[in-house]
């Protein structure tokens, strides 16, 4: 009975089982969904490679590369097309694209010169009292004053977590931004500081910036082809179609009852990990402690819709950039869109024209609710007037994630630390996922190895 059921086969389970029978571990994933991936799936049409969740990641994880070379797709990471180097913002009625560095942003109309100067004040201001668990906004506002907060705080934290920027919390969503003001006060000189020292480590010449920022990644014929180097090195032990339904704790491990393939079945396992939605967990723990699924029932989700609008060559001009963010503050229906054969011209075939559009979050859940001929319509009346994109598609494709990216809102640290303490009264019963120390696949790989290591030791 010394089997660790990995229950949830999105990439945290699948890299978790993956990393404990690399240890020696005898691990399973138990995915109720009739395919492995979770959020990561990808198909072609018209010979374009779509994208269900996640594009892209940078290539600055040391355990994202080592999962890759594991299992045997490491030779089919691309790197993102040096055009797809610009980023755009949409406000105050155009497209405006987002200085790259200091003197640029000074000379940029990005924000009015009265917010670019406030944000040069920023050198002055003063530590936040110790422990307070700030939102990204007020966090913003203390530091680059009210503007670049609803400009281009609120823009960042859309391109990851389509989240309110009043609610999401500073320390759980941007850690960095916290370690900045804690260590140097300014955000400003402490990120030249710290890019001093990073500098120094580095070997000096080309790429070394590259380095510090990581490489904007994916795979060739899409995010799927890491889901599916580990579904085959998992083989057998990655079961599909395999829900469980419930676990009880019993003589030196746990009882999970699964439904798989329609039929009812007992598993037991030394130990458990629950590398599930933050809402499907609650359920699974709510019999064994009801505070501890209350706390994880407490992390609430964005709906997300992504409109895929795929363009024969030459109908439309291929847009410049990685894509436009749109901030709140503009009431747009659009949360931004990602020029996808820009950045992977091998996602196009023959030069066609692929955006990807973002609409809902925590902005507007309501949109996601529409159909699909709606969310379509909504997409390319948006893509023309933000955009000037006024051709007609070769097609569309729609995907609604009802619970899309999970919030990292004011309290989610504590309600981790609350978790954490209550699953020590659990022991062998284990979370895992996106739910609790970041949504990035970068995030969701390293956690994952950092657990496997822990059971594995
Ligand atoms: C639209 C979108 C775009 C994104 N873009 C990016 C991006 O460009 N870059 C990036 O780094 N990140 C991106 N992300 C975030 C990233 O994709 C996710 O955070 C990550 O894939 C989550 O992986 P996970 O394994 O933690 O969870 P999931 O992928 O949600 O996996 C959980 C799994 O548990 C299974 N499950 C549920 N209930 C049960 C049960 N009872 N029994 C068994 N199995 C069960 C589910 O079917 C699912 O397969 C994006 C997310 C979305 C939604």
């Amino acid at each position: 009975m010394s089997i660790i059921a990995v229950v949830g086969g999105g990439i945290t389970g699948l890299a978790l089982a993956h990393r404990l029978r690399a240890r020696g571990k005898d691990a399973v994933v138990l995915e109720a969904e009739n395919r492995l991936g979770g959020n990561i799936r990808s198909w072609s049409r018209e010979g374009f490679v779509l994208e269900a969740g996640p594009n892209s990641f940078l290539d600055k994880e040391p355990a994202t590369r080592e999962l890759a070379a594991d299992v045997g797709v490491e030779e089919l990471i691309r790197t993102a097309d040096p055009a797809a180097k610009a980023r755009y913002l949409y406000t105050r009625g155009r497209l405006r694209s987002v200085p790259l560095s200091p003197p640029a942003f000074l000379k940029s109309d990005l924000l009015p010169l009265g917010a670019r100067l406030r944000v040069v004040a920023e050198l002055f201001t003063a530590r936040a009292p110790e422990g307070v668990d700030e939102s990204l906004a007020a966090f913003g506002r203390r530091h680059l004053g009210a503007r670049a907060t609803e400009v281009l705080l609120d823009a960042v934290q859309t391109g990851i977590y389509a989240g309110n920027v009043e609610l999401l919390s500073v320390g759980a969503t941007f850690p960095q931004l916290t370690k900045l003001e804690r260590e140097h006060r300014s955000l400003i000189l402490g990120a030249i500081r710290t890019q001093k020292a990073q500098r120094k480590a580095l070997p000096a010449g080309a790429g070394a910036s590259e380095k510090l920022r990581g490489a904007l990644c994916t795979f060739e014929g899409g995010m799927q082809a890491l889901v599916e180097g580990l579904t085959r090195a998992l083989g057998p032990a990655g079961h599909t179609g395999a829900k469980v339904e419930g676990l009880q704790p019993g003589s030196g491990g746990w009882r999970l009852s699964v439904r798989e393939h329609g039929r009812q079945a007992e598993l037991l396992a030394s130990r458990v990990v629950l590398a599930t939605p933050a809402y499907v967990t609650a359920g699974l723990v709510r019999p064994l402690d009801e505070k501890l699924s209350a706390l994880v029932e407490g992390i609430a989700y964005a709906p997300i819709a992504v409109v895929h609008l795929g363009f024969e060559r030459g109908s439309t001009p291929a847009p410049d950039g990685f894509g436009f963010l749109v901030p709140s503050l503009e009431q747009r229906r659009l949360l931004g869109a990602i020029h996808a054969s820009t950045v992977f011209p091998f996602r196009a075939p023959g030069g066609g024209v692929l955006y990807t559009c973002m609409v809902g979050g925590a902005r507007r859940p309501e949109l996601v609710g529409l159909d699909e001929e709606a969310l379509v319509a909504l997409a390319r009346e948006e893509l023309k007037e933000l955009a000037g994109v006024t051709a007609s598609p070769l097609f569309t494709e729609v995907i609604r994630w009802k619970r899309g990216i999970p919030q990292y809102n004011v309290g989610h640290l504590e309600r981790v630390s609350a978790i954490d303490a209550a699953l020590a009264r659990l022991p062998g019963l284990h979370l895992a996922g996106n739910a609790y120390h970041g949504v990035g696949i970068n995030d969701c790989i390293r956690n994952a190895f950092a657990l496997g290591d822990t059971l594995a030791s």
